[in-house]
């Protein structure tokens, strides 16, 4: 089957990093503050401020974020922490950097996350805490999981790497959240080229995570530049260096001061692949849940046995004719590296993993790349 080939390859996602970061970054290096400072924690504030949380700690990325959340929340070896297989392998590693064990809880059909029933049925007396992720941007149920956690006495970690700008009723992904861990990697809608973030409300495990990404002392290298006195530091737990950079922070704030435009551009091509997909048998694209808005940073579409062909043919058709697409979400249990582990029966997160491909979609995204791209899913059946 042949079909025309586009001018140019049209990649699967596309940093928006434009001359702004650029100066940014540079106005920083001139600072000769590189590491950890003032940048990092205007950028903190900010970022709270914008996903409607207290606090925010800035971090090397979501991965560090993730294992800094399960050491706040008291996880500890030989516990259990239920998370969702369908998720960035990142997510189940997390529990076993602090030697807990990862128990994969199945997701719903459509949103690709986990809802009250499917964590429900892995609980045990062992389990700790639960991270939910906001897959792809599409957030999970808050109000059903928060109020289904605290039922059961059980922290909720809330990775919402995928899920800046996204919202849930009514109110910003973040905001209402125990503790939330979040991406700015070039794959995430707002990028710092490596980084992350944690969200919190409560003041005291602030003052911890900033001692756990700073090595364990307790006062920050900003401090004691602050202070006209000599400031002797001491270390008080074994901990980490996962400190962000001034220059990552700084370009990090110029992305924060673009993100509702990206989100509204986002959201406006995912509506007009939602048009032109409305009529081939078969393909189901994502969609907002009810209750929330997904920025769209993945936009997944499951493939259905009406479409006549299956997923990785219709992905190697897609890549000869100019479309990076992507296989969709990968299942953690599926990997080598958890072969050692056997999950109850995960059914919507297997046939979602095999079913699903993700769609090019990011701010260089033309009309023309659209009509290409759906022009190659319609002849494929016809
Ligand atoms: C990307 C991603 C991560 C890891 O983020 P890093 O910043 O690369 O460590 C974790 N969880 C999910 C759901 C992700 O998509």
């Amino acid at each position: 089957m042949t079909t025309e080939v586009p001018p140019r390859r049209i990649p699967v996602m596309l940093p928006a990093l434009g001359e702004e970061e650029a100066l940014a970054a540079a106005d920083a290096v001139r600072s000769g503050w590189v590491a950890q400072g003032p940048r990092v924690a205007a950028f903190e504030a900010a970022f709270a401020t914008g996903v409607g949380a207290a606090h925010g700690v800035a971090v090397s990325s979501c991965t560090a974020a993730l294992h800094l959340a399960l050491i706040s929340v008291g996880v500890e070896p030989g516990d259990e922490v239920i998370v969702p297989s369908l998720s960035f392998i990142a997510t189940a590693n997390a529990v076993r950097y602090v030697g807990a064990t990862s128990v994969f809880a199945d997701v719903d059909l459509s949103t690709g996350n986990l809802t009250v029933a499917t964590v429900d049925a892995v609980r045990t007396s062992r389990t700790r805490a639960v991270i939910a992720v906001h897959q792809g941007g599409v957030p999970f149920d808050v109000a059903a999981l928060r109020d289904a956690a605290s039922r059961w006495g059980l922290p909720l970690i809330e990775d919402a790497a995928c899920a800046a700008g996204s919202t849930a009723y009514g109110r910003p992904v973040g905001s209402g959240s125990t503790i939330s861990a979040w991406s700015f990697h070039p794959r995430k809608l707002l990028t710092t080229g490596e980084g992350g973030m944690l969200t919190v409300d409560n003041p005291e495990w602030v003052a911890r995570l900033r001692r756990l990404r700073e090595h364990g002392m307790n006062v920050s290298a900003a401090d004691r530049h602050a202070s006209a006195q000599p400031v002797l530091e001491a270390y008080l737990e074994t901990a980490f260096n996962y400190r962000m950079t001034d220059i990552q922070a700084a370009i990090g704030l110029v992305q924060l001061g673009r993100l509702e435009e990206l989100v509204t551009h986002r959201r406006a091509l995912a509506a007009r692949y939602h048009e032109l997909l409305a009529d081939i048998e078969g393909l189901v694209p994502v969609r907002d849940p009810e209750y929330g808005e997904t920025n769209f940073q993945s936009f997944w579409v499951l493939i259905n046995r009406e479409y006549g062909v299956g997923r990785d043919e219709v992905l190697a058709e897609l890549a000869a004719t100019g479309v990076s697409a992507r296989r969709g979400i990968m299942a953690a249990h599926l990997e080598p590296a958890y072969a050692d582990v056997t999950p109850a029966p995960l059914p919507v997160t297997e046939r979602l993993t095999r079913d699903t491909l993700i769609l090019p979609l990011h701010h260089a995204l033309t009309e023309d790349d659209q009509n290409h791209i759906v022009g190659v899913l319609r002849k494929l059946v016809s």
